[in-house]
């Protein structure tokens, strides 16, 4: 039998109520309840009385000095106070409520204390006593502090713990590949395990995290790299047969010089598409850095190689405008692009799941119904998402499922911090846009208070007056739709009253497609001057002559999404604005306000959100695949991180680590994980 596989029903003490209890803490087995570690410990080690500070907690070791003297007052509580001795120090000892330990008290008995130390007044409360006389359990030792609740209590946990380890400590087998334990100087799980539940001295407790840890983080990070090493060795992706020659003339048909950034991330696009196993790209770059015309090109390359392209995004906002643009962009140049979203009538529907079954559709654009089932390409080549965060690999599974295996390019422009890049989106291929297009101006950020809009409305006159346009985006209400829609509505009636002679805009997310339809056009054609709007427009929304961007009750949005939203503006060559209108009483809300105008890098706006938020939030979303670590601290175990990651691509990049002894247990995690079940490994 293995940890694994035995209950904990085996450890004398658990019955089956308190085993119950356990699964709410995640303990089924054995093992579960080993690797159940503390998250602090408790000081209980002898201090010496000099060297203790005023106000800190401490344990001292002393002897009994005279009787104890009990008081009683309120309606049943007791104080009891003994004087002791403690080196040559003659202190008082106070005890609240625990009257039955009068009698212990006998003068000349040894005791340990614990308390909250008064130096002047040479004083300790007293949390807990123990007489060495009848053996000590506490002193002397650090004592773990674990996570309980319900009638599980914290000695209980302990006393199991321990029991376990007594029970089954020899059977914990080692997980790490001897090599790494040398190369980081890590102690066996065995040790680490019995460390760090009862660790000696601080720095063995510490000595066993760092190892716990290393494993934790290295095992997560094997996955990722098997998935990466495994997908590159399939081979049985697409081979797209791109010439240079065709993309350079596409490339020559844009209305602009590309990047050198573009540049480069094209070429590395397109050594992957040409590769028979699968791409697997992330592609980051800000808000505005030209992403759109990156992904046209690659989808050009798909289609000129015989197959197909998809491009998903998140909103049907966002697929009429990416349908927009890419019938611009490859209509021009003979591609049949087509459009698939949830609004289609039945009959358009019937004809566009045709004409991609028959290949007469060569470019898809639509939300996450273009991989549903019922959807059938002709020969899908290439999947584009856009500010998905994520294409995951259920929807593989799903495309995989209907004998599909495409290239995947996944765009995002949340820049990701590092951190997060190497643990969400360890398994990809990462490429950056750094650079702007030529000649944008950096967006001027101004944070004003609500008494301002005055002044704000002048703004906005200045602009429209120069030919410019406007977004005016309404507060949000979180978790209301409907409200947002309601706010939406009263801001359009109040900016139509500031300016009767303007045409105002309303968008938001309960109209038809028709009318957004509509709405957008009108603005992309500078017919409307000022657009009210929810956060529908948040993501790709693309209007270069809009140069002013206003944001009701700023302080409501998180960094990243007012990072978003500016990035509506700042589009063409005018110099462009975002204005803040907010009266944030939070701390937080206003760190915000100042980063949005310290800043208009994507990059360090998001590193700074980071920083305030912290990496489980970062995404606001399960879906961002970073885990929940048992003991991994995102920022503080960074560089075991990195080496973590270093060390799983090496290993999973040698060839006997598929096949040797000494990495079974390895392979075993890795098989055991749904994610490389039957279809991975087999
Ligand atoms: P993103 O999706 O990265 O936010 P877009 O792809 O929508 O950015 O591009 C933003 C704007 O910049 C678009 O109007 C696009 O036509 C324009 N653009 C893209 N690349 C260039 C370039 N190399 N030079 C000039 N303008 C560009
Ligand atoms: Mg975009």
């Amino acid at each position: 039998m293995k940890l694994d596989e035995l209950t904990v029903r085996q450890i004398k003490g658990v019955s089956a109520q308190k085993e119950q209890e356990l699964h709410a803490f995640g303990v089924h087995t054995i093992a579960d309840l080993l690797d159940y570690f503390p998250f602090r410990y408790e000081d209980y080690r002898i201090r010496n009385i000099g060297e203790t500070k005023d106000g800190e907690k401490a344990t001292f070791e002393g002897k009994i000095m005279g009787n104890p003297l009990l008081q009683r007052y309120g309606k049943a509580k007791t104080r009891l106070t003994c004087k002791i001795a403690i080196e040559n120090v003659l202190i008082t000892a106070v005890w609240f409520n625990r009257h039955f330990l009068q009698e212990q008290l006998i003068p000349g008995r040894d005791i340990v204390i614990t308390g909250k130390w008064e130096q002047h007044r040479l004083q300790m409360t007293v949390s807990d006593s123990e007489f060495p006389d009848k053996g000590k359990a506490r002193s002397g030792t650090l004592q773990s502090v674990y996570s309980v609740g319900g009638s599980i209590t914290q000695p209980w946990m302990r006393k199991m713990i321990n029991q376990a380890l007594l029970q089954y400590g020899e059977m914990i087998e080692e997980m790490l590949p001897v090599e790494l334990m040398d190369k980081h100087g890590l102690m066996p799980r065995k040790e680490a395990v019995m460390h760090i539940h009862n660790p000696e001295d601080i720095a063995m407790g510490q000595a066993a995290r760092r190892r716990l840890v290393f494993e934790e983080l290295f095992l997560f990070q094997l996955k990722l790299q098997a998935y990466r090493t495994i997908n590159r060795k399939r081979q049985d992706g697409v081979a797209h047969v791109v010439d240079g020659e065709s993309i350079r003339v596409f490339v020559r048909t844009l209305p602009f010089e590309l990047t050198d950034s573009q540049k480069k991330v094209v070429n590395e696009i397109l050594i992957d598409m040409r590769n028979p196993s699968c791409m697997n790209r992330l592609l980051q770059g800000d808000v505005g850095s030209g992403k759109t015309v990156v992904a046209a090109i690659a989808l050009f390359a798909a289609v000129k190689a015989g197959h197909q392209g998809a491009l998903m995004v998140p909103t049907e906002i966002l697929a009429e405008q990416h349908y927009r643009s890419l019938q611009k962009l490859l209509g021009g140049v003979g591609l049949q692009v087509g459009l698939l979203t949830g609004s289609l009538t039945d009959k358009k529907r019937r004809d566009v799941l045709a004409g991609l079954q028959m290949g007469l559709i060569d470019v898809i654009v639509g939300t996450q119904a273009i991989i549903q089932e019922g959807v059938n390409f002709r020969s899908l080549g290439l999947v584009v998402t856009d500010e998905q965060h994520r294409f995951g690999v259920n929807q593989r599974s799903v495309l995989r499922r209907k004998g599909m295996n495409p290239d995947v390019l996944t765009m995002t422009a949340t820049p990701i911090p590092r951190t997060l890049a190497i643990t969400a989106f360890g398994d990809l291929d990462v490429s950056t846009l750094r650079e702007r297009p030529q000649g944008r101006k950096p967006i001027q950020t101004n944070w004003v208070k609500h008494n301002m809009l005055d002044r704000v409305l002048g703004f906005i006159r200045r602009e429209v007056e120069a030919g410019r346009q406007c977004y005016f985006i309404c507060p949000l209400i979180e978790e209301s739709d409907k409200l947002d829609v309601q706010n939406a509505i009263d801001l359009h009636i109040q900016i139509q009253q500031a300016f009767p002679d303007l045409r105002i805009g309303l968008l938001h997310g309960r109209l038809t497609t028709a009318e957004k339809d509509e709405v957008m056009r009108a603005f992309s054609e500078n017919e409307v001057h000022v657009l009210v709007a929810t956060t529908v427009v948040e993501v790709g929304v693309d209007v270069p002559n809009a140069t002013l961007m206003i944001i009701m009750d700023a302080e409501r949005f998180g960094l990243s999404q007012l990072h978003q939203l500016r990035g509506r503006v700042g589009r063409g060559a005018h110099q462009s604005y975002c204005v803040l209108i907010a009266d944030p009483k939070s701390e937080n809300g206003r760190e915000r306000m100042k980063i949005m105008t310290e800043t208009d890098d994507g990059f360090e706006v998001s590193r700074r959100d980071l920083e305030l938020r912290g990496p489980g939030d970062f995404f606001g979303t399960k879906q961002s695949g970073v885990p929940d670590f048992k003991l991994a601290d995102m920022a503080a175990d960074f560089g075991v991180l990195e080496d973590a990651r270093d060390d799983a691509a090496e290993l999973t990049a040698r060839p006997d680590f598929w096949s040797a002894a000494a990495y079974a247990r390895m392979r075993d995690v890795l098989r055991r994980e749904q994610l490389f079940q039957g279809e991975l490994l087999d």
